[in-house]
């Protein structure tokens, strides 16, 4: 029993510590908009980077062709063809490939990565050449979207500025992504040219606007988060080239990297930062993508552990391990619906090698992951109602309709997470300002995004 209140006592706390209020959400979407607009004001002026996308026009539906996209994400790529029929036909046809992403690429040479990502897309060009020549001698056009911070120079040009989620490649950074890809290619024998280099985000944002026009931004919940949105280029003091002829801009926020002192951190999210690739940075991402959650929990539970003897007498070997437990496991025990909570004890037992736990133990097991699920999707919803507000779409009911586009893992298959999120932003914008703004997933918007920002970016468009 004494037991039961020493774990009851660290799940009490953690509650309290990861308390979401409404009022606490509402000063994190108004410190969200803030440091948007001084992101926008000047090179360096918020932590929230605010890159320009040189994405001025998004598609339309009436781009023509054959074109390819490559997404590289967190965990896995993909690379993709499309068909695009013009006249608002939109896509007649579509085929895609993905690939995991072997780990030791992920901290390897930048050669290595962009080597391996060139091999597998070659491999998919050849199969296309086996069925018909569908690309008319035209040299191919590729839509990139490379789901890291780049300082673009140009729509298809970019140097990395820092890896997140679990990649370190020091010899990548600062050095241009397409120039390296397009290296790659070449020594494959691949003749294609990339014509966009984006972000998940902006791709998500652009593969949503080309079958609905009020979508105003693009959201990631995978392995990590990020936001993308349609801006006035006047409204962004740092620009110094000259204004495009849409009067628009598409800002990759980078918000993963957003902070503030209205965050709810506890200890387990500071020790993880602290022993992180990258400590002190991507603060926001650590505390609400797929990448991190499943860490979370595995810390409060290790805790537990060490502090009471519920789980028994156990080798914590497993249990202290970084990353063993993966945001799906929890997703899977936060939805257990057995009356014994059967999946709770597998997936303790399966990846923890905690064995025989009593109802209890997993009710409370299952506690844990709801409130760090749920401070993720809060403050998500915070981070959503933030662009709202920057784009004055966040009060009343507006003319306009206003779609946000989401996509990644964690937004897809965690219905927790995701319906908690829908059901916050409705909090937060009451109940008028919510008929007029939609969340929609957006499936595959990445990859799809990627290619249809090449059509309309390419000389064949
Ligand atoms: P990426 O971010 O690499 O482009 P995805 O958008 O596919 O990839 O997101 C992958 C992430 O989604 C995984 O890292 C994982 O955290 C999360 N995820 C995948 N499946 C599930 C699931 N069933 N439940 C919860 N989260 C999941
Ligand atoms: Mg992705």
């Amino acid at each position: 029993a004494a037991a039961v209140a020493m774990a009851e006592q660290v799940v009490a706390d953690l509650r309290e510590k990861c308390e979401t209020p409404a009022a606490l959400l509402r000063e994190v979407a108004s410190s969200m908009a803030h440091e948007m607009g001084a992101g926008l004001e000047k090179e360096g002026g918020s932590r929230v980077k605010m890159l320009l996308s040189y994405v001025d026009k998004l598609p339309t539906g009436r781009e023509e062709g054959l074109f390819y996209g490559l997404d590289l994400g967190g965990t896995n790529f993909r690379v993709l063809r499309v068909q695009l029929g013009g006249n608002e036909k939109h896509v007649v046809n579509r085929e895609s490939r993905e690939v995991s992403i072997p780990p030791q690429l992920m901290s390897g040479s930048s050669s290595d990565l962009f080597g391996f990502i060139a091999s597998e897309l070659a491999k998919f060009v050849a199969d296309e050449e086996k069925c018909d020549n569908i690309s008319n001698g035209k040299k191919r056009e590729l839509g990139f979207t490379f789901s890291f911070p780049v300082k673009q120079r140009s729509v298809a040009s970019g140097t990395l500025v820092k890896w997140t989620k679990a990649f370190s490649i020091d010899d990548a950074v600062g050095e241009d992504v397409v120039a390296e890809l397009q290296t790659a290619m070449e020594k494959q024998g691949l003749d294609m040219h990339v014509a966009a280099l984006i972000n998940d985000a902006v791709g998500t944002l652009a593969g949503a606007r080309y079958y609905d026009k009020d979508v105003v931004a693009g959201v990631i919940f995978g392995t990590g988060t990020n936001a993308a949105y349609v801006e006035k280029a006047n409204a962004i003091p740092k620009w110094e080239g000259e204004l495009p002829n849409s009067g628009d801009m598409v800002i990759n926020m980078e918000w993963g990297n957003f902070c503030s002192s209205h965050l709810p951190v506890t200890e387990y999210d500071q020790e993880l930062d602290e022993e992180s690739l990258n400590p002190g940075e991507q603060i926001y991402e650590k505390l609400m993508s797929g990448m991190y959650l499943g860490e979370i929990v595995r810390r409060v539970l290790l805790k537990i552990s060490l502090h009471s003897s519920i789980f028994g007498n156990i080798d914590h070997t497993k249990l202290k391990t970084h990353f063993v437990l993966r945001t799906p496991h929890i997703s899977a025990m936060h939805h257990d619906e057995t009356p014994d909570l059967k999946i709770v004890a597998e997936k303790l037992e399966e990846n923890l090698e905690i064995t025989s736990t009593s109802l209890e133990t997993r009710k409370l097991v299952v506690e844990v992951c709801d409130i760090v699920a749920r401070r993720a999707a809060r403050l998500a919803a915070a981070g959503l109602a933030g662009i709202l507000k920057r784009l004055g779409r966040d009060c009343n009911a507006q003319e306009q309709r206003s779609v946000i586009a989401i996509d990644g893992g964690l937004f897809e298959h965690y219905t927790k997470f995701h319906e908690c999120l829908e059901s916050t932003l409705g909090e937060l914008l009451g109940e008028e300002a919510s008929k007029s703004v939609a969340v929609k997933h957006a499936d595959d918007g990445s990859g799809i995004g990627a290619a249809l920002i090449a059509a309309s970016q390419s000389q064949y468009r």
